[in-house]
């Protein structure tokens, strides 16, 4: 019997777990587990693929660790594959290993360089402050890695009655990340089942789409935007254009919350292809400085001193961890796609651009904080974390939100419960937030610029699935709010002869 089974719930504080078991001699339709969710017969085998955090309580904050530990029978797990380093589908890995696990963990290249880091960071903040006990589980994070190329079949274990091998292509999601593909092989019975992690936008800057798995006999796949699909790229950046021209006019900063890994580097990108194309062009309001003047001239409005040009824009990125894995993403430029290297090959620098000051030490950070509160000198400063529930960010908050120059821009997605939720609902009506136990009035505005969510919108979805050209005898729907799950299953349903099954959690 080949069996899938998920211990990650999309509520509470774990993330992505799935299980795949196999089991010689049972065959499918019998069910030996009787009551018992957790019965594992003698015999049987499997692989975990992820084993995530939530990530809405920033991070599993204020979950106690019994809550994290691993609740599930784990002696038949022979490895652990991972389908990319965000926190919601690795940061239960050193419970897991706390737990027991003495197994591989498979992922790709890409991602076996970035899991140390995050991890690194996830065990300072939720884990132990004990530095030796975190350099502890690092070394065994890495003596477990087992980096595999996209595309490159490999074996997890091949006996007699029983065999698994896993292939990682890419998702598209962010730097490394990747969907699964499982050969699984029980006595005669053989089937391929794919796992596609969390996936890309087709669109996204900086790395490939995802191409649909050649075969999939089952198919687990995520929803986050099961229910809707994004901007498209032309109008996000458009979008972006604009706020940033409004929101620099009056000489203040604009303050975007940043994830670490995917938005950030793809921001910066953005950012950096919007100085490229308006270079001496006036950051002014209006996207078209010409608009109806036709007289207007770039080159003099260029030069007019003190007028802000693009050129001129600085970007802070204050987040050591944003930091450095920009500079992971600078590293790995094979794993780019074709729009980015053409990029590189023109002599451009997405990620390293002249007007990006990356800021490291903490006193440097304050410096920064106090200079721009004082200056009128117009500036963008990226820092975490993302939902302002902590991190250097919240140190700006507090210097900047009182002023109407300021400006707040969210680009992605903010949980309920959060700061970053509370301004984004409060912010517009005048409102105040609390940080640190203290309120502060909002008098900054605040916008948002949706789609660097890095995530596959429904259509994509629906994509992924129709590429396939035998449809899936089943589809799991998993990972995404309870509507987002629904409007997904309602776009497969027409498909005939494949079972829709979203999993209870
Ligand atoms: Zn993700």
């Amino acid at each position: 019997m080949i069996s899938i089974s998920h211990h990650g719930a999309t509520s509470g504080v774990t993330g992505s777990c799935h299980e795949l078991t196999l089991t010689p001699g049972i065959k499918k339709g019998s069910d030996p587990t009787g009551s018992d969710p957790n019965f594992k017969p003698r015999g049987s085998a499997g692989i975990l693929i992820d084993c995530g955090l939530f990530q809405g309580q920033d991070e599993g904050r204020g979950a106690s660790a019994s809550d994290l530990s691993i609740d599930f029978p784990i002696d038949h797990i022979r490895a652990l594959v991972v389908t990319h380093v965000h926190i919601d589908h690795v940061g239960r890995i050193p419970y897991l290993l706390a737990a027991g696990f003495e197994g591989p963990i498979i992922c790709s290249e890409p991602s076996a360089i970035m899991l140390p880091e995050i991890l690194e960071d996830a065990l300072k903040i939720g884990f132990t402050r004990d530095r030796q006990l975190i350099e502890r589980v690092l070394g065994l994070i890495r003596s477990r890695l087992v980096p595999v190329p996209y595309g490159q079949w490999h074996s997890v274990f091949a006996e007699d009655d029983c065999s698994l091998s896993v292939r990682l292509q890419r998702a598209g999601h962010i730097l490394g990340s990747a969907y699964v593909e499982c050969d699984a092989r029980v006595g005669e019975v053989e089937e391929r089942i794919v796992f596609s992690g969390d996936l890309g936008a087709p669109h996204a800057p900086l790395l490939p789409a995802p191409q649909s798995p050649e075969r999939a006999d089952r198919l687990v796949i995520e929803s986050t935007y099961g229910d809707k699909d994004h901007e498209d790229r032309e109008t996000r950046r458009y979008r972006l254009k604009s706020v940033l021209e409004h929101a620099l006019e009056d000489g203040g900063t604009v303050l975007v919350p940043a994830f670490s890994i995917g938005r950030t580097q793809e921001l910066l990108y953005e950012i950096e292809g919007l100085i490229h194309e308006f270079g001496g062009v006036p950051l002014k309001m209006g996207s078209d400085p010409t608009g109806s003047d036709p007289s207007f001239n770039r080159e003099s409005a260029a030069g007019s001193a003190p007028s802000l040009t693009w050129e001129s824009l600085e970007i802070i990125v204050d987040s050591p961890l944003a930091a450095e894995f920009t500079r992971i993403y600078r590293g790995l430029k094979p794993y780019w796609d074709a729009e980015a290297t053409d990029l590189v090959s023109q002599g451009r620098h997405p990620l390293s651009f002249e007007q990006l000051t990356v800021i490291n030490s903490h006193e440097d950070h304050l410096n920064a904080v106090d200079y721009l509160a004082r200056s009128h000198r117009p500036c963008v400063v990226l820092a975490g974390s993302g939902m302002c529930a902590g991190g250097r960010v919240v140190n700006y908050l507090k210097a900047m939100l009182g002023e109407k120059r300021n400006d707040v821009l969210f680009v992605g997605y903010q949980a309920a419960g959060t700061p970053g939720r509370d301004i984004l609902t409060y912010g517009p009506r005048g409102g105040w937030v609390e940080l640190d136990g203290e309120r502060y009035d909002i008098r900054a505005r605040v916008h948002q610029v949706g789609g660097y969510s890095a995530h596959a919108g429904q259509s994509d979805l629906v994509r992924f699935v129709s590429g396939i050209s035998i449809p899936p005898s089943e589809i799991r729907i998993v990972h995404g709010d309870a509507d987002a799950k629904r409007a997904l299953k309602r776009c497969f349903q027409s498909l005939s002869g494949t079972d829709i099954i979203i999993p209870s959690e």
